[in-house]
């Protein structure tokens, strides 16, 4: 990271890498390492921090005083950059996707996880219906143009905090990996310094999966990396995750390049960020999961005592057990899985979840 670049000091770390044996059975035989950057601060916490950190200190360097971005109505992104900005003398305008945008302003949604964190920090919320969302980019032009017009400098920062700017915080994560492995906090068998053979987490707007790709490849934590989509499919996200870290390598031109790799498939250059984006987990649709999926959440938390959320980091890790059931994800391996937060997702989500706290 180039020394002139700004960065606000947001994230609690370096955050913790911790072995969960107990997990290693229910994910068909992986060593299971956590990187808890769900633990990256308090109510603000999880991965979208670490790309604010970068984001909201351009904000800041241009003068902003509002910042306007987007997500669905339980968005994390939205609400960790909310809450941030009020630490900044900033205000945050949040345009949240809902099916029935009119009907929403009639009867506000209840406040629970996200949206009430949300609305806690003060922040502005326009409600915008999935059409208008689709055209999201144009739509926060709209209103930076709108708040700009009533003499306030507004910042834009896209879906989930991911463009190239955003994504180097993840490179600065690894960079982080890389110490913590150094200073031998995830020895266990293998010498300490040992890569990992693989680092996995959730994948939705693609910012994560460049800057962890990019970075584990520059500083050696792992000789391939996985990300599971929870929405779109894998052609969608090779093209994002592709267009970020071009972004990315034009601000940081000694940056690795990305390579795009199917499960198992060799044959790299020497160097390349091997890149597996996988959308075998992704469940039913956005934010919701399978049967399945929702008693593997339960028995992850009931065994390993790790909490995952229901809309990005339980189907993420579900589909680590599954990639290792295949054995494209080889018996014994060593995975460090990077949990990235959502829990006031999982908390907006208990009536979803009754059936499988019964059974599982
Ligand atoms: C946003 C988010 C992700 C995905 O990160 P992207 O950079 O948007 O792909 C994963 N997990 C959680 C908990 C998130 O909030």
């Amino acid at each position: 990271m180039t020394a002139t670049r700004p960065r606000l000091a947001l994230v609690h770390g370096p955050t913790p890498i911790v072995r969960r044996p107990a997990l290693d059975p229910l994910l068909n035989g992986v060593e299971l390492w956590v990187k808890r950057d769900d633990a990256t601060g308090g109510a603000e916490s999880g991965n979208k921090l670490r790309k604010l950190e970068l984001l909201l200190a351009d904000a800041r360097a241009k003068g902003a005083r509002v910042v306007v971005t987007c997500g669905g109505l339980q968005s994390n992104h939205a609400r960790a950059t909310a809450l941030a900005c009020l630490g900044l003398g900033m205000r945050a305008v949040l345009l949240l996707r809902v099916p029935d945008p009119a009907r929403a302003r009639r009867e506000p949604p209840p406040p629970t996880g996200n949206l009430l964190l949300d609305r806690l920090a003060g922040a502005e919320i326009r409600f915008v219906s999935p059409d208008e969302y689709r055209q999201r980019t144009g739509l926060l032009e709209e209103v930076r143009l709108e708040l700009e017009r009533s003499g306030e400098r507004t910042y834009v920062i896209p879906e989930g905090g991911s463009n190239g700017l955003g994504s180097l915080g993840y490179v600065e994560a690894m960079r982080e990996t890389r110490e913590q492995m150094n200073l031998g906090l995830t020895f266990e068998g293998a010498s300490a310094g040992t890569p990992f053979d693989v680092v996995a987490h959730a994948c939705g707007s693609g910012g994560t999966a460049a800057g962890v790709a990019l970075g584990a490849a520059r500083y050696g934590v792992a000789r391939e990396t996985w990300a599971f989509a929870v929405c779109d499919d894998r052609a969608t996200f090779v093209q994002r995750i592709a267009a970020i870290a071009l972004e990315a390598r034009a601000l940081e031109p000694d940056l690795p390049a990305l390579d795009f790799v199917v499960p198992t498939q060799g044959g790299s250059p020497e160097g390349a960020a091997r890149l597996v984006v996988d959308d075998r987990a992704r469940g039913p649709a956005y934010a919701v999961m399978t049967d399945e999926q929702k008693r593997f959440l339960v028995a992850v938390a009931r065994l390993g005592g790790l909490v995952l959320d229901p809309v990005y980091t339980g189907k993420a890790l579900f589909g680590v057990a599954k990639a290792a059931a295949r054995g494209e994800i080889r018996k014994g391996a060593r995975v460090l899985f990077l949990h990235t937060g959502g829990l006031p997702g999982l908390l907006a989500q208990g009536d979803e979840l009754a059936s499988a706290l019964e059974d599982a």
